[in-house]
């Protein structure tokens, strides 16, 4: 199976707001796969359908410990139910490799998605994984963990990344 390139920052695709899922059919099922096997290979404990270049509502995750077994997870159509806590969250994007920031989240998240199934559940949560759930979301509706940051500092982050690209035009 091959692996999906990830879109890096600032591509402007990474800003789209992705379509609700509608069919519940094997390439679906075939995309989640590549998802999860892409996100496992960049050593990511997420990754949404938008930093693959797939502007559907979905997004992969496996928050388990080091150390601990797999626990592969797929939200279809994921909704934030309810909201509960604050915490600063320390974050990184494998879409904006090299930037660590901190990130106000919510502590507690209850979340409802489908499987690839199209089945329907629901899940309450904090830790690792209700940060995961609330970085990937934004994903989808084409916020950044950058969005979270100063002017100043995003627009550094923007011209280190602009840079980046150009040397690598010209190389
Ligand atoms: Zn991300």
């Amino acid at each position: 199976m091959s692996l999906l390139d990830i879109l890096q920052f600032p591509d402007e695709r990474l800003r789209r707001v992705a379509e609700p899922v509608a069919t519940f059919d094997s390439a679906l099922s075939a995309l989640t796969e590549q998802m999860l096997e892409t996100m496992y290979e960049s050593r990511g404990v997420g990754l949404a359908a938008t930093q693959v270049n797939e502007h559907r509502r979905l997004f992969v995750a496996d928050c388990a410990e080091d150390g601990e077994a797999p626990a592969p997870m797929i939200f279809i159509n994921p909704v934030i139910l309810d909201r509960q806590g604050l915490v600063d969250s320390e974050e990184g994007c494998l879409s904006i490799p090299g930037i660590n920031g901190m990130v106000p989240r919510a502590e507690l998240v209850r979340v409802r998605a489908h499987d690839v199934r199209g089945d329907e559940f629901e899940v309450t949560t904090g830790g690792l994984l209700s940060i995961c759930i609330q970085h990937e979301i934004d994903h989808l509706d084409g916020r950044l963990f950058i969005d979270y940051f100063s002017s100043l500092k995003r627009q550094r982050i923007r011209k280190k990344f602009e840079k980046a690209l150009r040397q690598q035009d010209q190389a």
